[in-house]
């Protein structure tokens, strides 16, 4: 009897713990769905990458406005129709970026390349978060080289721009690189695949090199000149899609001319 009354309590207490969680999250994604309801897509360092409704307003529900790139404490409700957003508190809207296309083009592809990446490590929350952050008060070129760096470098993508990967000879101080298509990773002169099309200058080499032996932060503000960040960007997003396995719509159907 005692049995069945704990059960009668419990079941229902412990179903409801089920129901509600909690996390910090970022919306990555965000379709219109319904009229005024939409589907976004969360990105979690606790959670994971999850899907909830925001429903808009109508009567019997209290609407909640989460923009695209929203920071804050995500309050989920599981219901038999799937999760459902409760509440939030706010950190950032990231409200800047939706300011300048090219911002916005910038988040786009951070966003594509972790969705693509199906990875929901603490590591790259931490990074897009930071990037989201940086769009807003740094150029956006900047902010593009050092989170695809960083990235590629989490995802174990990237060369140390230090030794050849494919031959493992150590670079000289002058040296050009070339690319390997097949490896997706910068290489020495020996060992390019691309004929020339994709040469990485000493300069902007030493350039990446420090880029990942520091923090990403700190890297935002490593000194380089306009014109030459500028290539280093464009160097970066051409090789983009020989080194990461995904497929990348934001750099097919995007704005930039590559
Ligand atoms: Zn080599």
């Amino acid at each position: 009897m005692l049995f069945a009354l704990t059960c009668a309590f419990c079941i229902p207490i412990l179903i409801g713990m089920e129901r509600d969680s909690k996390g910090l999250a970022i919306v990555i994604r965000s379709v219109k769905i319904r009229d005024n309801d939409r589907l976004l897509t969360l990105f979690s360092p606790s959670l994971g990458i999850l899907q909830a409704v925001a429903y808009g307003a109508r009567k019997s529900i209290r609407s909640i406005k989460a923009p695209l790139y929203t920071e804050g404490n995500f309050s989920l409700e599981k219901t038999r129709r799937g999760t459902t957003l409760k509440d939030i508190d706010v950190i950032s809207t990231h409200s800047g970026i939706m300011e300048d296309l090219d911002r916005m083009q910038a988040a786009t592809l951070f966003s594509d390349l972790v969705l693509t990446a199906r990875s929901a490590e603490p590591e790259l929350y931490a990074l897009y978060a930071s990037a989201l952050d940086a769009l807003e008060d740094t150029g956006f070129e900047r902010v593009v080289t050092q989170f695809i760096v960083h990235f590629l470098t989490l995802e174990g993508l990237s060369g140390d721009y230090a030794s050849c990967p494919v031959c493992g000879r150590g670079y000289g101080e002058e040296e050009i690189l070339g690319f390997s298509a097949s490896e997706g990773v910068a290489v020495c002169h020996d060992c390019d695949t691309m004929d020339g099309a994709l040469l990485l200058p000493p300069r902007a080499r030493a350039y990446l090199r420090r880029s990942i032996e520091i923090p990403f932060r700190d890297a935002l503000s490593l000194r380089v000149s306009e014109e030459q960040g500028h290539r280093i960007a464009r160097y970066l997003l051409r090789t983009l899609p020989f080194s990461f396995p995904g497929k990348l719509r934001s750099l097919e159907y995007g704005i930039w001319k590559l």
